[in-house]
Formats: C-alpha cells, sequence, structure tokens
C-alpha cells in the first residue's frame, strides 16, 4: 500500500498542477490513446486479476463481474472515442445584432486537478468510469477507492500505475482517513460517489475552496407495478434489478408498490422467479455474491429483526450465516410506515412489498420522501405512466424495467438533491469534467459605440 502523509498528498497534488497544461492541451489522439490503454489493460491485460480480487473482496462471480463492472467501462471508453472530437471543437453561437462585428463560442476546457472519491459495491466501474470522463477532458486526477474493497483497490492501483505517471493519474489506497486529507486539498473539481451523508461531508469541504461537485448519491427507489403488467416478466426483471450484486446497487429496487387486486399473484411469480435463478438454496448458488463486510452484514439482519418485531410477514428468505456474510433474497411484506426497512436505503438482498389502491395512492407516498435516484414503473397503462412520471421527481425511470437505463450511454446518470447533484456518463460525464469557458472576439477595428460615456441624448435614445 502507499504510503502518503498529509505532506506528499500535497506534494503529490501540485505535481499534477504543474502538470495540468500539459495535459490539459492534449490532443484528441493523444486523449484517444490513454484510453486505449485504459481499455486494454480493464479488457485483456488485468481482466483475470480484477475477476478474482472482486470474488475475493465479496464473492462476486465472474459473470457479473464482467458484465457490471468490466463492461460498463469498456463501453463508455468506445462511447467516448467516438464522440470526443465533436466535444472537443469549439461551440459556435450566434451574436446578437448589438454586439455586431464580433464572433461567439465556447470550448469545454479541463477544470485542472480532479478528486474522485468511490464506493466499494461497483469499484472498478465507479471508479475507471469517472476516470474515463475526466481523461477525455483532459484532467490530472487522484482517485480514491473505497477501503471495503482492498484487493480489488490494489488491482486498480496496479493498473493505474501501469499506464500513468502520477502527476496525471494516482490511486491512492487505504481507509477514510486518506479521503478525510485529501478533502483538505484546493480540487478543481470532486467527482464523489456513495452515501447522502457523506455527500454531505464532501460538499461542506468542497465548499471551503469553492470547489465544483458532482456528487452521485443514493437512496430508496421505488418500483410501481399494477394490474396491467405482465407479470412473469415483470418478476424476472425485478429479481435480477434487485439480486443482482446481492441488491448493493445504487439503482437497485428498493421496494415494491404492488396494486392491491394483484400482489399475492405477483409475489407467487417473483418467489419463482428467485428460485429460478439462484435456487432454493440460494447460499449454494454460484451466481449470488455476498455481503460486502460484517458492518454491513450486522446493518441488514437489524433491519430483519425489526421487520419480525412488527410482526410483518416474511413471504420468501429471512435466513442469515453470518460466518460467510451470506443473507437470502427476501421478501417482505405488512411492514408498518415506521418500520426501519420503509426508512432507510436497503442496499442488500431484501425486498419491502408494499400495496396500493390508487394512483394519487403511489404519488403522494413517493412525494412524501426524498427524491429518489431511480423510479421504476411496471404498466402498460399511458395515462398512469404519464401521470407517475409528471407528479414525482426522480434522477431517472425505466418503464417496464429497471435498472438497465444506466448503461445507455446517451442519457444523463445522476440524481436530483438527496440521491445527487450533477451527472455522470457520456457527454454529461465529459461536461462535468469540464469548463465551459466563452470567448466572445471584435473582429473589426470598431467598438460598441453607445456603451462609452458621456451618455448623450442620441445614446439614449438607442438604449430606449
Ligand atoms: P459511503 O458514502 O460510505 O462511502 C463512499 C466513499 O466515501 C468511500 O470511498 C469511503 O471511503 C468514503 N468515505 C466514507 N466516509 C467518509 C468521510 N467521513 N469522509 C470522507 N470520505 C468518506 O458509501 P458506500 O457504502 O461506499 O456506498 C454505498 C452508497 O453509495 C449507497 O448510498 C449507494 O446508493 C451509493 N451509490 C451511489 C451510486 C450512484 O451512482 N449514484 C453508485 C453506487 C453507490
Amino acid at each position: 500500500m502507499t504510503d502518503y502523509t498529509t505532506n506528499t498528498y500535497y506534494n503529490l497534488f501540485i505535481r499534477q498542477k504543474d502538470n495540468q497544461y500539459k495535459i490539459g492541451n492534449t490532443t484528441y489522439k493523444e486523449r484517444v490513446k490513454k484510453l486505449n490503454a485504459l481499455k486494454r489493460v480493464v479488457e485483456i491485460t488485468y481482466k483475470e486479476k480484477i475477476r478474482q480480487a472482486l470474488y475475493d473482496d465479496f464473492k462476486k462471480p465472474f459473470t457479473e463481474t464482467d458484465l457490471t463492472e468490466i463492461y460498463p467501462v469498456v463501453s463508455e471508453i468506445k462511447f467516448v472515442k467516438s464522440n470526443l472530437k465533436d466535444w472537443m471543437s469549439r461551440q459556435k453561437v450566434e451574436t446578437p445584432m448589438a454586439l455586431l462585428g464580433s464572433s461567439s463560442w465556447y470550448n469545454f476546457e479541463p477544470k485542472g486537478v480532479c478528486l474522485v472519491i468511490s464506493p466499494w459495491n461497483f469499484p472498478l466501474n465507479l471508479t475507471f468510469g469517472p476516470l474515463v470522463s475526466a481523461i477525455a477532458a483532459g484532467n490530472t486526477v487522484i482517485l480514491k477507492p473505497s477501503e471495503m474493497t482492498p484487493h480489488i483497490s490494489k488491482v486498480m492501483a496496479e493498473i493505474v500505475k501501469d499506464i500513468f505517471e502520477d502527476n496525471e493519474v494516482a490511486l491512492l489506497e487505504g481507509e477514510v482517513e486518506v479521503s478525510q486529507e485529501l478533502l483538505k486539498l484546493p480540487f478543481n473539481h470532486i467527482f464523489f460517489t456513495g452515501s447522502p451523508n457523506v455527500g454531505k461531508i464532501v460538499m461542506k469541504a468542497a465548499a471551503e475552496h469553492l470547489t465544483s461537485v458532482t456528487l452521485e448519491l443514493g437512496g430508496k427507489s421505488p418500483t410501481i407495478i399494477d394490474e396491467t403488467a405482465n407479470l412473469k416478466s415483470t418478476a424476472k426483471k425485478i429479481a435480477w434489478g434487485k439480486f443482482i450484486n446481492n441488491g448493493q446497487i445504487c439503482v437497485s429496487p428498493d421496494y415494491l408498490l404492488v396494486k392491491e387486486s394483484i400482489k399475492d399473484n405477483f409475489v407467487n411469480e417473483l418467489k419463482q422467479q428467485v428460485k429460478a435463478f439462484y435456487t432454493e438454496e440460494a447460499s449454494k448458488s454460484e451466481s449470488f455474491s455476498r455481503i460486502v463486510n460484517n458492518r454491513h452484514f450486522d446493518r441488514l439482519v437489524n433491519h430483519l429483526e425489526d421487520a419480525k418485531k412488527h410482526n410483518a410477514t416474511f413471504e420468501m428468505g429471512g435466513k442469515s450465516k453470518s460466518e460467510d456474510n451470506f443473507i437470502e433474497p427476501t421478501l417482505i411484506s405488512n411492514l408498518p410506515e415506521n418500520a426501519s426497512l420503509l426508512q432507510d436505503e436497503i442496499f442488500g438482498p431484501i425486498l419491502p412489498i408494499k400495496t396500493y389502491k390508487t394512483n394519487e395512492e403511489v404519488i403522494n407516498y413517493i412525494n412524501s420522501k426524498e427524491k429518489p435516484l431511480a423510479l421504476y414503473i411496471y404498466s402498460k397503462h399511458k395515462k398512469t405512466i404519464n401521470d407517475i412520471i409528471k407528479n414525482t421527481r426522480a434522477g431517472s425511470t425505466c418503464i417496464n424495467n429497471n435498472v438497465v437505463q444506466y448503461s445507455n450511454h446517451n442519457l444523463p446518470f445522476g440524481g436530483s438533491n438527496n440521491s445527487g447533484i450533477g451527472k455522470s456518463h457520456g457527454f454529461f460525464g465529459f461536461q462535468e469534467f469540464s469548463n465551459k469557458r466563452s470567448v466572445m472576439k471584435q473582429h473589426t477595428k470598431g467598438s460598441i459605440e453607445f456603451l462609452f460615456p458621456p451618455y448623450t441624448n442620441l445614446k439614449q435614445k438607442i438604449v430606449d
């Protein structure tokens, strides 16, 4: 592990600061070369090490690593490469008549020295994804991944060392204290992915230097299922979106709102589907990862205990094994509103099911909580879909599917207020790491005469 003291963080920061114009002035081709190098190591050279590290961190199945860690980074790089030339070019805009004789444009200039703090749940994707945008925009970057997934952090540190000088990109391993020290430095941008509570700490630290921030946060993502939805395919998509990565996904369905009339049928379909994915004994399934550590395991077991105290109905699952940080895929209904599962973001393999009678009830319920990162609607009824979208707020919405909206690079990804500030992916990520610099150029020797004193009656008439 790199032994950086506060002073060496500062030295590293200064060396990146000194290097920022060189990196910022790189051409499209030079940036593409770096992105290609990153693509090659993730996709080929380090692929097996990445798979093994994530398995060692929380038993993440290799196929899931390919799909949710390696593929998103590689496809983000491909998308950026095919658009970067356009994004880097001068964006010409019209100039009003009053400013006749001049032309105007803006361009995306790099912000400078950037900090990326990432979470443990998709550690590679959520560290290298923002890195792709930062490199594309011409920045230098310090990366600080989570302390909770040390195996993959070590591999990412090797990767970064292999392909970058540390005055361009550096990755610092270590505990929370490393992030706390880094947050004291006057970065030009901070891109943080994590919980709303730590997001507030990051934003406060950023305010000290008026550093701009992107905050990719979390929260409770509601999933509505009405009587017109295809129950079988809805159950399949929700079972996948909820239990992939063991439910440790910021955009997984956090709780279901199911039309009362179809609740029993739907829950049956969902149970069948979960068994089809992970068998009756999920602990033996090679497709089911684990809770990341004891702390999160205990947090989730406390939710189960709280549900039991409230005499909630365990429709499926509920058992756990502490030695393996394993919790069964669990479906729970009949929870009172004050149950912890309906209050906190769950981030684990437990899915509460609530019922509703009217769309108005659903809308009021969602609006009584913080704006979610994602809101899902399973319905064939256009009016229902439109009414819910128009009368609620959310970072993103997916209709008749879940989680997959994340993978469309043409869509901005991020939350709103408590679920996030700013957007990532594709052009939106590039934009986040850039300053839109406006330039106006006066072409003639003349100038806009009516601006200058003395303010005569004639000038007043022009202004009028
Ligand atoms: P977290 O907020 O606990 O930690 C995130 C990062 O912040 C880690 O690198 C951690 O080391 C660092 N950190 C923790 N405490 C800190 C402090 N006091 N000062 C400075 N840095 C600190 O989040 P997590 O447990 O790693 O991830 C889960 C959360 O992240 C969930 O809320 C989830 O919804 C959210 N998330 C959001 C997205 C998104 O794209 N919006 C993606 C993944 C996860």
